[in-house]
């Protein structure tokens, strides 16, 4: 049997794809040996030459695909594999799915050792058509050869891959990216250079509204001003028509990964755009956090909602609230929803929310979820929660949080996760006890990419004694 010993690098190896990794990469063996793959899919076997070794596990490049995997397609952009963008682009879209299934499945059966018979496994929601589905790009520019490019950052570097049509972005941006680089070569406004600051332009934002159409340009820009911004705004509006209603400079001189500076300047018409999810209105600055795939949100939304089985009479507590998407979502259906966001300026964007599409059962508060719920629970002001809804970062709820909501003691504990990991450790200690596990939907927010989101509720345990 081979050991790292014997693999050097450079050396060819022929693989078969079993398994895919954390990063939608394809995993392999030879002998007891597992090598990663980028580029390759579960079913291909495939030629590859070993980059870098471990004890155990190793890398290799793609060199040549002998046998294909059935769920092998062709990747629809031509930049697929140098793009640190989509990894799943080579397998069939219902490939996909079902593999973003199995894996919030397995992370719930491994990590949180759950026995799913007992569960009500719904079938993973899928896109339609999953592409041109993100609202959102932040397109970064760089200068080759003398000449302002545009396009994406190759995986793990900063070196620009030429592009400016992303298919899972919206048409649109292609349009803003060829206006920006004309306006850019005519009035000699160079791309900012990240080795010396020099340069101007550092990323371009685009921002559409899929139900209003509204369309967002945001430039960010290593200075206090941009000269000609006026001629910049003309040829938007030419270009791009009335759906353009915010462009904005965005002052960035630091000298970071960070895409945006702390200050905006409106240089053409409102501050922000306006977009919906179901029938509540949302207002979006270029630095509002917003879901990037509306369409998809409104599905998980209407899960959420589902699983809250909320009657009008119910209080609700949505943790990690964010600027209130799921609190606005789900007043109309419940009694009374406070939400709990630790970032101010989001909770000002959820107050703004709520008060243009006038929803008045709704109360917000700025701090860490487990903080603020256990001091209006001591303070005596909350009494009974029926649901409390979370939806936190990757890294999932921290110890203090699961033991706050324990103590809360809600009928209902619906969890909206980003990562299956972190979901199945948290359920793990959720549902020691006193909570059970009853129904789970996984729903394709990011289609191509290996990103997963997932849907739970928990039933509190009826006490028999
Ligand atoms: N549902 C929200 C987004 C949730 S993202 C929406 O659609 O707008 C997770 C949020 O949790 C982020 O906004 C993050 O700022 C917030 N957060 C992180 N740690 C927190 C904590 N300890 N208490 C409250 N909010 C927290």
């Amino acid at each position: 049997m081979k050991t790292d010993q014997n693999y050097k690098k450079g050396e060819i190896i022929t693989v078969d794809i079993t398994d895919f990794g954390e990063n939608g990469e394809g995993i392999g063996k030879t002998d007891a040996f597992t090598w990663f793959i980028k580029d390759t899919v579960i079913g291909d076997k495939v030629i590859a030459k070993v980059m870098k070794t471990k004890k155990s596990y190793g890398y290799a490049r793609l060199e040549k695909i002998v046998e294909e995997s059935p769920d092998r397609v062709r990747a629809k952009c031509p930049v697929a594999r140098s793009c640190g963008g989509c990894t799943l682009q080579s397998l069939d879209y219902r490939a996909e799915l079902r593999l973003k299934q199995n894996k919030v499945e397995n992370h719930l059966k491994r990590i949180g050792g759950f026995d799913l018979s007992n569960v009500e496994i719904e079938e993973i929601i899928g896109m339609e058509e999953p592409y041109r589905y993100r609202n959102k790009s932040q397109f970064p520019f760089g200068r080759k050869n003398g000449k302002n490019i545009t396009g994406y950052f190759a995986g793990r570097t900063h070196s620009i891959v030429e592009f400016d049509d992303c298919i899972i972005g919206i048409e649109e941006n292609k349009t803003v990216l060829k206006t920006v680089l004309e306006f850019m070569e005519k009035y000699r406004v160079d791309a900012y250079n990240e080795e010396d600051t020099s340069g101007i332009v550092r990323h371009v934002l685009i921002r559409k509204g899929f139900v209003t159409g509204e369309l967002m340009v945001c430039v960010v820009i290593n200075a206090d001003n941009l000269v000609y911004s006026r001629e910049l705004v003309e040829s938007l509006c030419t270009a791009l028509g009335k759906d353009l209603q915010s462009v904005s400079l965005n002052i960035n001189k630091k000298n970071t990964n960070v895409i945006l500076g702390d200050r905006t300047i409106t240089i053409y018409g409102r501050e922000y755009i306006e977009d919906y999810i179901g029938d509540v209105k949302f207002r979006i600055s270029p630095q509002s956090f917003y879901q990037v795939n509306p369409v998809q949100t409104k599905k998980l939304y209407g899960k959420a909602l589902e699983y809250a089985a909320l009657t009008g009479e119910e209080t609700v507590w949505d943790m990690y609230c964010g600027i209130g998407t799921i609190s606005l979502f789900l007043a109309k259906s419940a009694k009374f929803v406070y939400g709990v966001e630790i970032v101010d300026a989001a909770i000002q964007n959820a107050r703004e929310n709520a008060k243009i599409n006038n929803i008045e059962n709704v109360k917000f508060f700025v701090g860490k979820a487990e903080e603020i719920i256990t001091g209006e629970y001591e303070n005596g002001n909350i009494r009974d929660i029926d649901v409390i809804v979370v939806d936190p970062p990757r890294k999932g709820l921290d110890k203090i949080a699961i033991d706050t909501m324990l103590k809360l003691s809600p009928k209902r504990i619906v969890y909206v996760s980003c990562d299956s990991s972190t979901l199945a450790r948290d359920l793990k200690l959720l549902c020691e006890k006193e909570y059970e596990l009853k129904k789970l939907t996984v729903v394709d927010q990011f289609a191509r990419s290996y990103h997963t989101e997932s849907v739970v509720v928990m039933s509190k345990v009826e006490q028999t004694k």
